[in-house]
């Protein structure tokens, strides 16, 4: 794993797990059914904990949606899916916690946007609400800022104090700032209220990658409140992972965020469980966590006019991919496992040479065998119709000895 200096931070509980300083990097989704609906919600939010989403916002907007909630996860605990639930509220959260006192209690965790509870005195008031519930249900609650629905008070009060400066800063900069004192302001009226410190996450999210990467810079240097990280309205597809990736990987390096989420807009029937699978790889990529082996596959080029090496690639990474819910339990460091499936002899048996089982396929013109190296060493070479069952069973075998029971005995894990 990567040694990245973590930001040092307040450690808040949630469930069993801890987040912040040293603790390992949240994964968190969040669901896009009526949570009204308990069966399709219970349904995705099972998806996404298996997954691998360690937490599971839910939407709690209107009285049935919190009514809901407790069915929710009585039938998530039923299926033995333990994933903490988070209530994401807006406008009339302060209405709906004290007046669902179950949906309080089913719930771990909060997420209060200060932008939208309220104007004035009812900002005052609604807010405080929300706080005496979280501590009458000992609940950490997330202030969570957005570009989007940001403090207009705030905002204005702070865009008339640069007006009449000597010298005023540009719109964005007051528009950052307004989204960093947000948080604080929020953070420091939660406690007032008597909320604990450790109680207490913070994001400001935005949908720029520089405006990200900016404003989490600015909160980190002034408070130790562990920090929820995601670009909010991602986007689709591509853009939406790379922006993604790019915003918060500057921003992991540096050692900041505790929590990720990668807000991606899914395509029409889409599987909502790509966002989870984004932020592990996110993760995995920078080094800062494992979740499941890795498949190191060559991108082809003229060297090689089959497609064999891709399919292949793909299959044995679905594959993996399918069997970590097992492996997770069974096989102890799984997810550390390198996998390497190469075009041709080029960079092939280097690559596969540096994975812990590789298999180095045949280029066009090149003899068809494909050597398999297992941690660095010829192991043995595949030829014919069955190469791909071939290296599956190696791959299996590897699996086995070296992260099975009996790995496990002669390591003395
Ligand atoms: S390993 Fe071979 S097929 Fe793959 S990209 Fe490199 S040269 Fe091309």
């Amino acid at each position: 794993m990567a040694t990245i200096q973590r930001r040092q931070t307040s450690n808040v509980s949630i469930g069993k797990t801890i987040v912040g300083s040293c603790h390992p990097i949240v994964v968190q989704s969040m669901t896009n059914t009526d949570t009204a609906d308990v069966m399709a919600t219970v349904n995705q939010c099972a998806a996404l904990a298996r997954a691998g989403s360690e937490w599971v916002r839910i939407t709690v907007n209107v009285d049935e949606s919190a009514r809901a909630v407790p069915e929710i996860r009585r039938r998530l605990d039923d299926l033995g899916v333990d994933a903490p639930l988070i209530g994401d509220f807006h406008y009339n959260g302060h209405l709906l916690l004290a007046r669902y006192q179950e949906c309080a209690r089913a719930l771990a965790k909060y997420r209060i946007n200060p932008g939208n509870v309220g104007v004035g005195k009812k900002h005052d008031e609604n807010f405080k609400t929300m706080i005496e519930v979280a501590r009458e249900q000992d609940r950490p609650v997330r202030i969570g800022v957005n570009w989007g629905s940001l403090d207009q008070s705030l905002l204005t009060q702070l865009m008339d104090e640069n007006a009449r400066r000597a010298e005023p800063r540009d719109a964005r900069e007051v528009t950052l700032e307004a989204l960093v004192e947000s948080a604080l302001r929020s953070a420091e009226m939660a406690e007032s209220y008597g909320l604990a410190h450790d109680k207490i996450i913070l994001s400001a999210k935005v949908s720029g990658v520089q405006d990200l990467i900016d404003v989490y810079r600015r909160l980190a240097g002034r408070c130790d409140c562990p920090l929820h990280l995601g670009l909010t309205e991602a986007g689709m597809g591509a853009k939406g992972i790379v922006a993604s990736t790019a915003a918060m990987s500057v921003l992991l390096q540096e050692g900041i965020g505790d929590t990720i989420r990668v807000s991606l807009t899914p395509a029409p029937q889409g599987d909502r469980t790509e966002e989870v699978h984004v932020a592990q790889q996110i993760l995995q990529s920078l080094g800062i966590r494992s979740f499941s082996p890795q498949v190191t596959a060559c991108p082809g080029c003229g060297r090689t006019t089959s497609t064999f090496f891709q399919e292949l690639a793909d299959r044995i990474q679905t594959y993996l991919r399918e069997q970590m819910p097992v492996w997770r339990e069974k096989y102890s460091g799984v997810e550390e496992l390198r996998v390497a499936v190469m075009g041709c002899v080029v960079n092939g048996p280097g690559e596969s040479k540096h994975a812990h089982i590789g298999i180095s396929l045949p280029g066009s013109g090149e003899e068809p065998k494909a050597p398999v190296y297992v941690d660095g060493k010829l192991f043995v070479t595949l030829k014919g119709e069955t190469i791909a069952q071939d290296f599956n069973r190696i791959l299996n075998q590897y699996v086995e000895s070296h992260f099975g029971v009996h790995a496990a005995n002669l390591q003395g894990r």
